[in-house]
């Protein structure tokens, strides 16, 4: 007997060969049929989706969720299934010291949370979150990671001023150490918000990662990014993503670019995953939802499967979690987003004060994680879901 039914929507997964319009039955938390008009008889519940776009449950790669006590974290049901993401992974919010008090909170989530750990003892609970090598926990990282296989998929860590000033790339080779004993992924901030880093951070930092290891905001404006003084990219980011590094975007307050996306892109260097990077700092003032965020590279020329898939079996890829998440397929969790992509006129600003014009924007209708149905919640802005109206964007 099926629970649920998404009737008539329009499915997107390019990596599962789906396009058009094809219901999704859903019993208990397992995706059972995809197929055009599929049987209604006997079904718990159906859930007319004509003319929305039904797509895996959206996957957010860099997200801060926990944060004791600081105004750094966002909840994580705010960044997930209130908004239309049913996956977002935590970005080395938490080191080892304070991983067990973020791992105590993870019940209480209804969105799916995957951690990566930060090699910084303390994760980014402390200002500076590395300023020595003292600050660094490899044992601990270590013991968390042989202590919760399956839920920490990662190390973070961030290529940032003043760690660049103490351990530097040393930092960054210790994590790399402990991510290759354990198999897991390295993230990487790349990007000095200090402003600091050198010319050559930034090609010794892509000459350490494997395939497998992100680096996350690769379209920063900061020193220590992937295109050098001319805006030309470096030649360790090709050999980098020749070799299966992946690139992430996260947008965040202060490492995004819309002029080096352009650039970078030009030059050939692949996207993999589209995130927020978003926190409470950023949220309100340039990054709402993941679903805004998703808008833009809408603008920067990807198409709709494209976008979809840099915020679905992208970000899955990347976090390890393939199996569980990230496409649309009989058999799987049943996590799944509905988006209406409205048309209009929309303003957004990137990290340096430019703008994109926007003519299309995604909106969430609904979420279901683990075949639950979760409506969006509060809106991020007063007139909802969609982006700054070109007109209150010239006023502000
Ligand atoms: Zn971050």
């Amino acid at each position: 007997m099926t629970d649920l039914l998404l009737a008539g929507g329009e499915v997107v997964d390019a990596g599962a060969g789906l396009s058009g319009r094809l219901d999704v039955a859903v019993t208990g938390s397992i995706i059972t049929a995809i197929g055009p008009d599929l049987d209604r008889r006997g079904v718990g519940r159906v859930v007319d989706v004509r003319g929305r776009l039904v797509t895996a449950g959206l996957v957010d790669l860099h997200t801060h969720v926990f944060a004791p006590g600081s105004a750094l974290s966002v909840d994580p049901d705010t960044a997930g299934v209130l908004s239309g993401v049913t996956t977002v992974v935590d970005a080395g919010s938490s080191g080892a010291a304070n991983f067990a008090e973020f791992k105590a909170l993870l019940p209480t989530c209804r969105t799916s949370v995957v951690p990566f750990v930060h090699i910084g003892r303390r994760g980014l609970a402390v200002k500076p979150d590395v300023s020595t090598v003292d600050d660094l926990d490899a044992d601990g990282v270590r013991r968390v990671l042989a202590e919760n296989p399956g839920l920490v998929r990662g190390i973070k860590v961030r290529m940032v001023s003043p760690a660049l000033q103490g351990p530097g790339l040393d930092m960054l080779r210790t994590a790399r150490t402990v991510a290759r004993e354990a198999g897991v992924p390295l993230m990487v901030h790349v990007g000095d918000i200090g402003g600091l880093a050198g010319p050559r951070v930034g090609p010794e930092t892509l000459d350490l990662l494997d395939a497998g290891d992100i680096v996350t905001h690769v379209y920063t404006a900061n020193p220590g990014g992937v295109l050098d003084a001319d805006g030309v990219v470096l030649p360790e980011a090709v050999a980098a993503a020749a070799r299966g590094v992946l690139f992430d975007s996260a947008h965040g307050c202060k490492n995004l670019s819309f002029d080096v996306a352009r650039r970078v892109l030009d030059q050939g260097i692949p996207l993999h995953a589209v995130s927020t990077d978003m926190t409470l700092t950023g949220h309100g003032e340039i990054v709402f939802s993941l679903t805004e965020v998703l808008s833009r590279y809408l603008a920067l020329g990807f198409s709709v499967p494209e976008v979809i898939t840099l915020a679905t079996s992208g970000p899955a890829a990347a976090a390890g979690i393939s199996s569980q998440a990230g496409r649309l397929e009989v058999g799987r969790p049943a996590d799944l987003s509905v988006l209406d992509l409205v048309s209009g006129d929309w303003s957004v600003s990137d990290s340096v004060g430019a703008s994109l014009r926007l003519d299309r924007a995604f909106v969430p209708v609904l979420t279901v994680r683990a075949g639950t149905v979760i409506p969006p919640g509060e809106a991020p802005h007063p007139w909802g879901w969609a982006p700054t109206p070109a007109e209150v964007a010239k006023v502000c």
